[in-house]
């Protein structure tokens, strides 16, 4: 470690005025922590959010679900509202980390979290996320993990939420508070792709501040669910993950909402495999011919190949299990 000061504060004028002056929030830590531990990152100034009064989980009367951004992994997953109305979002909640960690790491935090690509880890390594300019070890090195959508020549790293993947599917919000005030950000707009400044992981100035994120309400009933594969069934980060919420009515979908995650720089909309569903009859057939898009314009890397095949079966097997197999 390295000398950085730390100060709390209770309320969100004080916080906004810390991070114009160059404070890091911190929440849960369970992220930031680890990093500063590595000297990946080296904050100044740490400054703890966890009194501000962002806690709570409420359904709005346009009957959106708005979890805030302090909430924990564990008190989401938990929660009533949560489990019956989207329970993808629970799934991939509980099926992120470990139970400490849940118990710790924030809603917002978990948004926030960095790849987990071993050469941004690695401080001797070439790494343009880490230290533009530097290049990136990964396109020469081992890059099983890596993705194979939206990467681009300076930056091949997935990003590591689960719950982001149920909050992308789902056409979530962002909302955020800065000094001229609040302002809601489509969760597809949130997380940047790395283009040529792989630095930039997110559309958040430095001064603002998450308050929550927003789940729109989608037409009742609306089944859905996570799927993650990894080498590991617990505390393991996704090769590949799929979630997928179905609205069906009279027989016929009639709305479709799939993403993916473990393949894309940023959770990976699957808006091929969505039109593909809407306006049919759910069976077998049409999940399997459906998943059949899910990778396309994917650009593998040496040793992740097997993940096009990969995503479209875990594509294709969540679909059978939130829609039903005939
Ligand atoms: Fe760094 Fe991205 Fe390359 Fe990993 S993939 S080494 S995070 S630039």
């Amino acid at each position: 470690m390295y000398p950085f000061s730390f100060t709390k504060v209770s309320n969100t004028r004080d916080a906004l005025n810390a991070g114009r002056r160059g404070g890091r929030y911190i929440a849960g830590g369970t992220t930031l922590v680890d990093l500063m531990r590595e000297t990946v990152e080296r904050p100044g100034t740490l400054v703890d959010i966890s009194d501000l009064p962002l806690h709570g989980i409420t359904v709005t009367e346009r009957g959106s679900l708005r979890i805030g951004s302090l909430v924990t992994m564990t008190e989401a997953a938990a929660d009533t509202r949560v489990r019956t109305i989207f329970p993808v979002i629970s799934q991939a909640l509980e099926l992120s980390a470990s139970a400490q960690l849940r118990n710790m790491a924030t809603i917002g935090g978990n948004i926030m979290q960095r790849t987990r690509c071993t050469y941004f880890r690695d401080v001797t390594a070439a790494c343009n996320k880490r230290e533009p300019g530097s290049g990136c070890a990964a396109l020469e090195g081992v890059n099983r993990s890596h993705a194979i959508l939206s990467a681009s020549d300076d930056c091949v790293a997935t990003h590591p939420s689960d719950a982001a993947v149920a909050f992308a599917a789902l056409d979530a919000s962002v909302h955020l508070l800065g000094p001229d005030g609040q302002r809601k950000v489509p969760f597809s707009d949130f997380l940047l792709r790395p283009g040529s400044t792989p630095n930039r992981e997110q559309a958040l100035r430095r001064d603002e501040l998450i308050t929550a994120v927003e789940i729109p309400a989608h037409p009742r009933p609306l089944k859905s669910g996570y799927l993650k594969v990894g080498d590991r069934q617990s505390y393991e980060f996704a090769l590949t993950s799929a979630a997928v919420a179905l609205h069906v009515r009279g027989g016929v979908i009639r709305e479709a909402k799939v993403a993916a995650g473990g393949v894309g720089t940023v959770p990976w909309k699957l808006p091929a495999v969505e039109r593909h569903l809407i306006g049919e009859r759910p069976s077998d057939t049409l999940w399997a011919a459906a998943a059949e898009q899910a990778a396309d314009g994917a650009r593998p890397l040496e040793h992740n190949r097997f993940k096009v095949e990969l995503l479209k079966r875990t594509v294709e097997r969540q679909l059978r299990i939130v829609g039903g197999s005939r």
